[in-house]
């Protein structure tokens, strides 16, 4: 579950994370208004869940009301990176003597936390990471120790953040892993983390994700629900009942079982493609099932190829046959479908789909083949 910028600050606020003071707007007039109040300068910036806002200019400065004004007008329906600005935050602007990077994330690995804090923050992260991987202090956590003073004072030195900022930074540290922890998040980031030329270190930026399961805990993250980002596609199939995610390659997967599925959305990353999706039929390929499937599929526009893998026990091959030349009549459908059978009653099944087999419909022997065919079709690798 992702935050946007004032939720994420709003969220580092209530654990003592020091940021900005700043209002949101959805409108100019509500934005000049909001500038008047906290005074100028302010910096007004498109709350969109994406990064790279300041490149995109979705963060600009405003002097006055009239500007603040002509500055929202400019943000508020900008489509950065595939999202409509549709709020704006409009913040007291700092200045800046230095831009850090902090942030916390999981070790799946190594099963502990992971700090990541840098000198080099205020640019993409992910460039120094590559560019000047010493750049980044790295800190593992065990999260039964937790970070204490003293750790949080050595990892600041070890990132050479200037010492003016040293206690700064180390409050924000202790702070920040807080609200990593007790808020149940899988992500705090913070860049840029600054330095003021009177001595402040605050949060410049904030990203949060949350994580969603721990709802239960803190009932209040409802309120994120409204703004999370959706997925019409991943929408359209749960309302059918379909396990789906929505991923960004051109193989459609349609399997039966979870297991099934993710090893499906592999062996076509295997064979050099990458998968449209993650759909897991269950135990239930009846015609309903199995044509709300493929029309799910079907209407995805980024689908260029479906791979439809099945294993037999439970479900058994002749009843799949039979939803899928059912929903064959029903789907009108637009992309090539490579169909791997097995397990009970395939033979049955295979013999009775013979009539409609075609260009547009073919059958792999296995899992591999079926996985090369549907990557060929949908045009080669990802
Ligand atoms: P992002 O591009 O989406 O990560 O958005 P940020 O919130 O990180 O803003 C991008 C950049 O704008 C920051 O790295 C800063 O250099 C600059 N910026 C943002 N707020 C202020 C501000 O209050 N004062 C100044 N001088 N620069 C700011
Ligand atoms: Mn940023």
């Amino acid at each position: 579950m992702d935050l946007l910028e004032h939720q994420g600050k709003r969220y580092f606020a209530q654990y003592g994370v020091p940021v900005p003071p700043g209002e949101t707007a959805s409108d100019p007039s509500e934005a000049a208004a909001a500038a008047e109040r906290i005074g100028f300068p302010v910096v007004i910036k498109a709350q969109v869940h994406v990064g790279g806002r300041g490149k995109a200019g979705g963060v600009r400065p405003a002097g006055n009301p009239e500007e603040a004004a002509a500055v929202a007008d400019d943000i508020l329906g900008m489509d950065i990176r595939g999202r409509t600005v549709g709020r704006v935050l409009i913040e007291e602007a700092s200045e800046i003597a230095a831009e850090y990077y902090a942030g916390f994330t999981l070790d799946r690995s190594a099963r502990m936390y992971l700090g990541m804090l840098s000198a080099r923050g205020g640019v993409d992260i992910e460039e120094v990471a590559e560019s000047d991987p010493d750049a980044i202090a790295r800190l593992l956590i065990d999260p039964v120790d937790g970070l204490d003073e003293a750790a949080a004072r050595s990892w600041a030195e070890a990132a050479r953040l200037d010492t003016a900022a040293t206690e700064g930074a180390v409050e924000i540290l202790l702070r920040l892993y807080e609200a990593f922890t007790e808020g149940d998040a899988d992500l705090v980031e913070v860049n840029p983390l600054i330095l003021t030329p009177g001595g402040r270190v605050l949060a410049l930026d904030a990203k949060v994700s949350l994580d969603a399961s721990s709802r239960f805990r803190h009932p209040e993250y409802r309120e994120y629900d409204a703004t999370q980002p959706r997925d019409e596609r991943e929408a359209a199939a749960h309302a059918r009942g379909l396990q789906y995610v929505g991923l960004d390659g051109t193989v459609g997967v349609i399997a039966n079982g979870a297991g099934l599925a993710m090893s499906t959305v592999d062996i076509v990353s295997q064979a050099g493609g990458a998968a449209a999706n993650f759909l897991d039929i269950g135990g239930g390929a009846d015609v309903d099932t199995m044509a709300a499937a493929l029309e799910v599929i079907n209407d995805d526009p980024g689908v260029k190829a479906i791979f439809i893998n099945i294993f037999g026990g439970i479900i058994l091959g002749d009843v799949v046959a039979q939803g899928i030349l059912d929903a064959l009549e029903r789907v009108d459908m637009r992309s090539p479908i490579v169909l791997r059978l097995d397990g009970a009653n395939a033979a049955q099944g295979l013999a009775m789909l013979e009539p409609v087999f075609s260009e547009m419909f073919t059958t792999a022997e296995t899992m591999p083949a079926g996985a090369l065919r549907a990557v060929e079709l949908a045009g080669g690798g990802a």
